[in-house]
């Protein structure tokens, strides 16, 4: 029994291929793959949804998906418990995604993409639904009825494209346009570790089929508001740095002086992690409810998805997050020690190839 159903109490059935499936051409059926199509041959009406405070690939895998669902002749739903962000409401269909804290709705499933329990979604109701969960991160957890990760997926819109192919759906400008959007947005612009040279062959295969790279980039890199400038500002003022470990932090009352929403917040770590020299970057949010988000990077081989898991959250071999509790004086040196600590150790197993 997996944590779902010992949470619900719901069995996951034996997923077996229903009458009518089309077999996926080259899907061995013992991939996960295979019995998510006979999910999606057997049933009609779907929820998709991702994790709360959405991101690119988030956002672009979602919209891809429900593309394939209703290329399928079968209805989807798209809905997250936070907003779109700004630089994500250009891509096509992005009105479809409904953003709401609790399903009502029956459904023959619930996809979830980029999650590692139903929590992360911050949706109520999905306790009820047959539950698919479709991942990549690192510490990805099998906590659905079915359950398909590929740990070396740039993205999950990667996997969303295997999707797509495996049903034999096209692959429109539109869908082309959300997926390019799910690979640049999680390799930081083909910069991270996750980048192989399939990445670029999936990359020119989408602009083939109607993505628009220099648009998205625009949308993306090019178009922030004002208030995440100031943020920004306010943050840099606060940069500090200890050999190759950097840190820095905005307060609820900078994000209220700047006007900042959090997702203003996003790409902070990731100026600090330039610096010349500094290989892993802390960067912490207070909340409104004194609660500290952090978004912890690195460049090198340290893990700070296993640092942010053993605190309650996940990520990336290079980039993870979790929330803590504040205050944040206390938060801040709690994370450096963790940091210093990891840090050492590492430096201890240097092999002699660094
Ligand atoms: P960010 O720092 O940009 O919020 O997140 C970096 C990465 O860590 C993303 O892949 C994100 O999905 C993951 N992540 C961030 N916060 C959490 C969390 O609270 N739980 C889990 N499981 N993953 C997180
Ligand atoms: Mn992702």
């Amino acid at each position: 029994m997996n944590a779902l159903e010992q949470k619900s109490g719901i069995h996951a059935p034996i997923v077996t291929p229903q009458t009518g499936a089309t077999p996926a051409p080259g899907i061995p059926t013992a991939h996960p793959l295979a019995a998510i199509l006979d999910v999606l041959h057997g049933g009609d009406r779907f929820l998709v949804c991702s994790h709360a405070r959405p991101d690119g690939d988030a956002v672009g895998s979602m919209l891809a998906l429900g593309m394939v669902i209703e290329q399928m002749g079968k209805a989807a739903d798209l809905v997250t418990a936070d907003r779109v962000p700004l630089q994500y409401r250009q891509l096509p269909g992005v009105n479809s995604i409904h953003t709401m804290r609790r399903i009502r709705d029956p459904y023959d499933a619930a996809i979830l993409l980029e999650c590692d329990s139903l929590e992360r979604t911050r949706l109520r109701g999905l306790e009820k639904l047959f539950v698919v969960n479709i991942d990549h991160h690192i510490t990805g957890l099998e906590f659905a009825h079915l359950n398909w990760i590929d740990r070396s997926a740039a993205s999950v819109g990667e996997m969303v494209y295997q999707l797509a192919r495996a049903a034999g759906a096209a692959i429109t400008p539109q869908m082309a346009q959300c997926l390019y959007t799910t690979i640049l947005t999680d390799t930081g612009g083909f910069c991270y570790g996750n980048v192989r040279e399939s990445t670029f062959a999936l990359a020119r295969e989408l602009v083939e089929a109607g993505a628009d790279p220099i648009a998205i980039a625009q949308e993306v890199y090019f178009s922030s508001p004002a208030s995440k400038l100031l943020l920004l500002g306010a943050a840099l003022r606060r940069l500090k740095r200890e050999g190759r470990l950097a840190w820095l932090w905005v307060t609820h009352q900078d994000m209220q002086r700047t006007c900042a929403t959090e997702e203003d917040c996003e790409g902070i770590v990731n100026v600090a992690l330039g610096m010349a020299g500094v290989d892993t970057v802390v960067f912490l949010r207070e909340l409104p409810d004194g609660g500290i988000r952090l978004s912890l990077r690195s460049k090198g081989r340290l893990n700070v998805a296993a640092i942010a898991a053993r605190l309650g959250g996940g990520g990336h071999q290079n980039a993870a997050g979790c929330t803590l509790e504040g205050p944040l004086p206390r938060t801040l040196k709690e994370i450096l020690d963790e940091l210093r600590g990891a840090m050492a150790d590492l430096k201890g197993t240097r092999s002699h190839q660094d």
